[in-house]
């Protein structure tokens, strides 16, 4: 299954638009990722510039392939994150956090993905954790940058606490080529850059190619040469609630998750930055949310 990306503003401040794949109508997580947006390539001054918001229950994972941007969060860390870094946020309870991108760095390019706590860690502490020597290695002709999970005998030391993966991948042109996968997982690729061909067919720029669990390999093709984000995992078992920037399992804990946000109680403490703001929750929609697992398993 391919999935077209759907545009979507990051910010009223800076208007610049993303490309989000994750969540999906039909599937709503690829093992305990939640959430996939791509941003740029974009020369644009501010390209990211998202004044202080919350999260509870999920992780969030800040991956470039160009520019700089710097975080700041509710626990006091200030991280600049560079191409090749992971700049990676566990919510938890609660956290607040902003990110902008430096003016200097010219081209700015790359993704923000969530990953859904499970129940085990979804009320517990807030951490966050930068990591800027993660595995480098090459797999047959593809040059791999592992920031998440196990991948080809390789270990990334990121924090995380369900059975995943997470890499850049840059297919060479002229590759053709078996990738070995992992048959517990279902998996996800998103075409960040150039032309490639996964399993004879061919996924644009900005789409992503999902794979069920239950496969062996990926067959990878490339004429002109691609960039590719790989994301897989154990299908997520519990039924969860995405709302704004919170996760949950009621409808009960994201209307306290919202009222903890407006009231600006200390679950999500004060912090100074640079983009100076505060984004306001929007208002919760009439109706009862209901929790949803993937279609396919629900
Ligand atoms: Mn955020």
């Amino acid at each position: 299954m391919i999935i077209a990306p759907r545009t979507v503003k990051l910010t009223t401040r800076t208007g610049i638009d993303i490309q989000r794949t994750l969540p999906h109508r039909y599937i709503r997580t690829i093992g305990a990722w939640c959430f996939i947006d791509h941003f740029g390539p974009t020369e644009q001054e501010n390209a990211m510039s998202v004044v202080a918001h919350p999260h509870v229950g999920l992780q969030t994972v800040s991956w470039l392939f160009a520019g700089e941007v710097e975080h700041r969060d509710s626990l006091g860390s200030i991280q600049i994150i560079h191409p090749g870094e992971l700049n990676l946020m566990t919510a938890g309870h609660g956290i607040a956090h902003s990110e902008l991108s430096s003016t200097t760095a010219g081209l700015m390019h790359g993704v923000q993905l969530w990953t859904v706590l499970p129940e085990s860690a979804r009320d517990g502490a807030a951490y966050f954790d930068h990591y800027n020597d993660l595995p480098v290695f090459k797999k047959d002709q593809l040059d791999i940058r592992l920031f998440v999970g196990e991948l080809f005998g390789h270990t990334s030391p990121a924090r995380t606490f369900s059975e995943m993966v997470g890499a850049e991948i840059d297919v060479p042109a002229g590759t053709m080529t078996q990738l070995p996968i992992n048959e517990s997982y279902e998996y996800g690729l998103l075409v960040v850059a150039g032309d490639l061909r996964v399993n004879d067919e061919q996924v644009p720029v900005e789409y992503l190619y999902y794979q069920f669990l239950g496969s062996e390999e990926f067959k990878i093709e490339s004429t002109g040469g691609a960039k590719v984000v790989l994301l897989g995992g154990v299908p997520f078992g519990e039924e969860i609630m995405m709302w704004w920037n919170f996760i949950g399992r009621t409808h009960e804990e994201i209307e306290e998750m919202r009222l903890d946000w407006e009231s600006q109680s200390n679950r999500f403490p004060a912090f100074e930055d640079q983009v100076h703001g505060r984004i306001p929750a929007p208002a919760m929609p009439n109706l009862r949310l209901t929790p949803r697992g993937n279609v396919s398993s629900s």
